[in-house]
C-alpha cells in the first residue's frame, strides 16, 4: 500500500496544529508549526474562512494524516466501521487504531507511527509467534504482539522505549516492556485516543454527505 512521502511539517502546518509526526524534534523549538503556524503556500498567511465542507474535509485530513493512510484505505475503514455496530467514527478510530503499526507505536516500539511501520515493514514484529509484516494488519482480542528476540537490540528500539515512557499504556493492551510483548485484550475506548483532539463526527458527515 502506497504511504505519503512528502515533507511530514507541512502536514501539521496546513491542519492547523501538532500532529507530532516526527518524535523528539516535536517536543523542541525546531518544530516548524511552533515557528511558522500558518499554512504553508503563497497565500498560507491570508485569512480564510472556512466553509462546513471545508471544517469536514480538514477533520478527514488530519486523521488520515496522523495514521498514515491514504485516501482510499482510509475510505475503506469508514465502509467498514459503518457496517459495525454502535457508533461508525468511534469503530472507525478503533480500527485505525488496532492497526499493527498504530499499535506497536502505543507499545513503545517506535517514536512515532512512521517509525513502527519501519518495525513491522523490516520484519522486526510477530503477532501469535509469526511474523506480520503489514503494517495495516488489524489485530484482534487475544493476540499476541512481540518483538523478534533477535530484533530487541536495537538502538532505535532503546531510544524509543525511553521516550515512551512519558506516554500513557493504553488501557486496551496488556503490556510488559520488559518481554517486548503486549497482548490485545479489548478494542480500544474512545477516551482512550484523543492525541490529538479528534471531532470523528465531522469525518463521518464527510462521508455521509
Ligand atoms: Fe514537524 Fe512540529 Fe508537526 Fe512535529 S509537530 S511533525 S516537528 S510541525
Amino acid at each position: 500500500m502506497a504511504r505519503y512521502i512528502g515533507p511530514v511539517c507541512k502536514l501539521c502546518r496546513r491542519e492547523g496544529e501538532k500532529l507530532f509526526l516526527k518524535g523528539e524534534r516535536c517536543q523542541t523549538e525546531k518544530c516548524a508549526f511552533t515557528r511558522r503556524s500558518y499554512p504553508p503556500g503563497q497565500h498560507g498567511q491570508g485569512r480564510i474562512k472556512l466553509s462546513e465542507y471545508a471544517i469536514r474535509l480538514r477533520e478527514k485530513q488530519k486523521v488520515r494524516r496522523v495514521y498514515g493512510v491514504q485516501e482510499r484505505q482510509f475510505r475503506l475503514y469508514y465502509d467498514r466501521a459503518n457496517r459495525m455496530r454502535g457508533g461508525t467514527g468511534e469503530q472507525m478510530l478503533a480500527l485505525l487504531e488496532r492497526r499493527l503499526d498504530s499499535a506497536v507505536y502505543r507499545m513503545g516500539f517506535g517514536v512515532t507511527r512512521r517509525e513502527a511501520r519501519q518495525l513491522v515493514k523490516h520484519n522486526h514484529i510477530l503477532v501469535n509467534g509469526r511474523r506480520v509484516n503489514i503494517p495495516s494488519y488489524i489485530l484482534r482480542i487475544g493476540d499476541k504482539v512481540e518483538v523478534r528476540e533477535r530484533s530487541r537490540k536495537l538502538k532505535l528500539l532503546e531510544s524509543s522505549i525511553a521516550m515512551a515512557e512519558a506516554r500513557p499504556v493504553p488501557g486496551w493492551m496488556d503490556l510488559d516492556r520488559g518481554s517486548y510483548s503486549a497482548v490485545i485484550k479489548s478494542s480500544p475506548l474512545r477516551e482512550e485516543l484523543n492525541e490529538p483532539a479528534i471531532r470523528e463526527q465531522l469525518i463521518v458527515e464527510y462521508y455521509s454527505r
